[in-house]
């Protein structure tokens, strides 16, 4: 039997998830989950663990809860890790206590992971705290679902001097307000909307309780009823985003640095190394050359999966810039030779200078650049690897990064670039291809993951002198 996790998402941005739940999602076996749980969280699982979408939307129950339960505990009988992932906290307006119920009933074992609940972090991010000392001292979170029917005691509810908070009440908060004032509750009372909170597309819409059904709400909204309704203690928050592009070594390494600084980062073009390598007689020349750090990692990864000791690699090593030089140097190895400018071409040029009649083995992509051959002399080529796509998905962040002209031409296949974002790319030759596709981009001549980053910085800065 496995073990089922009920995990609370937090309220749409998908870094207010616990560090328990995010282990969870990455770790699971079957991901069980609803509707406004962001797609970067659903990211986090495994590529080959089993995702189950059980959505509804108020009015269109698209997956029905008996059927909900059924597939949980169905699942659950495998003997895998199943994480069944609500949107805030599971037994907040959840039916976390139904599928709970339904587990027991089946014996199978359960474990809650609380979640940040809406109720009281869309408001609070958008600078509205639920109590104040001397102005709210308590807090009720009530659902507008239940409106038509007299569930609610709108009597009680009337004489409340503290904040009232409701969710699921974009279609029904006018009858509400109508409702509470008839008994007694005062129509100057502050009352904010806040729609998508969170989520880029978050919109706060502030009034009076009278007014409440000028107001056109779109779900999912959180209603904040209460005098501290009229706070503004939002803290200037902009965060730039960056789409990311390339092999996974890549991407890492960038999403390190991108995160270490705030920036919040996607993933929107993944592109996957397959390893050719069956057997090369690498010891027979005098040099060894690599033209990216896949090819440094593809090579050694080879060298430790043959037991090749690495004491007896006696081949000089070039390689073609910075990048490939500190990968290199993680297997203790430092480099022989690097061109000054770190492009093929000079690789090549350089090479030639120096090793005219010696031998050299290039091992490199399938897919890389040709430049290399119009200079070199006395080589051989080796295609160590080809790169495929894996995943495309539209960029709607303020910057994309392209490391490779493989990169730029899978993503554009299927997707264009908005106007508002801009590009940063990697080498002439990713620019070329972009210019040649009608894109424009700030083009980094080192290929560092550093320099990507100043060059985002320097665009801010820009961006920022002329918003002034
Ligand atoms: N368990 C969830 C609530 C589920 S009920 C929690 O703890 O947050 C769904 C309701 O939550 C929506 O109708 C809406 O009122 C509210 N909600 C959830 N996410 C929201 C968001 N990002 N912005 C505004 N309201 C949200």
């Amino acid at each position: 039997m496995g073990k089922v996790y009920l995990v609370g998402a937090g309220p749409g941005d998908s870094e207010l998830i616990s560090v328990r739940g995010k282990r969870l999602v990455e770790s699971c076996d079957v991901l069980i989950y609803d509707r406004l749980i962001s797609d970067d969280i659903i990211e986090y699982a495994r590529q080959d663990c089993e995702k189950i979408y059980v959505g509804k939307s108020m009015g269109n129950h698209s997956v029905k809860q008996e059927e909900i339960n059924r597939i949980l505990v169905e699942k659950a009988k495998g003997n895998g890790i199943v994480v069944r992932l609500k949107g805030g906290d599971p037994f907040v307006f959840g039916r976390g206590g139904e599928e709970v119920l339904a587990l027991i009933e089946n014996n199978i074992e359960f474990e809650m992971v609380p979640g940040i609940t809406s109720a009281v972090a869309v408001p609070e991010i958008v600078g509205i705290p639920l109590t104040h000392r001397g102005v709210s001292q308590d807090i009720h979170i009530v659902t507008g679902h239940t409106a038509e029917k007299d569930i609610i005691d709108y009597a009680s509810l009337a004489k409340v001097k503290g904040t009232i908070v409701f969710l699921m009440a974009a279609n029904t908060i006018a009858d509400i307000a109508q409702r509470l004032m008839k008994h007694g509750m005062d129509g100057k009372t502050p009352t904010a909307v806040i729609e998508s909170g969170t989520t880029e597309n978050e919109r706060v819409t502030k009034t009076l309780l009278e007014n409440i059904n000028a107001v056109s709400i779109k779900p999912p909204a959180i209603i904040v009823v209460g005098p501290t309704a009229l706070y503004d203690f939002k803290s200037y928050r902009k965060r730039i985003s960056v789409a990311i592009t390339g092999t996974e070594d890549f991407r890492n390494r960038l999403k390190a640095r991108l995160i270490k600084k705030d920036y919040i980062v996607k993933e929107v073009c993944c592109l996957k190394t397959n390893s050719n390598i069956t057997d090369i007689k690498f010891d027979r020349y005098d040099w060894l050359v690599f033209t990216g750090r896949n090819g440094v990692r593809i090579f050694f990864d080879h060298l430790k999966e043959i037991g090749f000791d690495i004491r007896n690699l006696k081949n000089k090593i070039a390689v073609i810039g910075e990048g490939t030089y500190d990968a290199l140097a993680e297997y203790g190895i430092y480099a022989d030779y690097m061109p000054d400018i770190y492009t093929s071409e000079e690789l090549g040029k350089g090479l030639n200078e120096i090793a005219e009649n010696e031998s050299k083995l290039i091992l490199r992509a399938e897919n890389g650049s040709d430049k290399i051959y119009n200079f070199i002399k006395n080589y051989k080529e080796i295609k160590l690897y080809s790169v495929e796509a894996e995943r495309v998905s539209k960029c709607r962040e303020n910057y994309i990064v392209f490391g490779s002209s493989l990169g730029v031409n899978t993503y554009l296949d299927k997707y264009e670039i908005d106007d508002s974002t801009k590009i940063i790319a990697i080498g002439d030759v990713t620019c070329n291809t972009l210019r040649k596709r009608g894109y424009s981009a700030y083009c980094c001549k080192k290929s560092t993951v550093e320099d990507i980053v100043e060059a985002i910085e320097y665009n801010e800065e820009i961006q920022k002198t002329e918003d002034k």
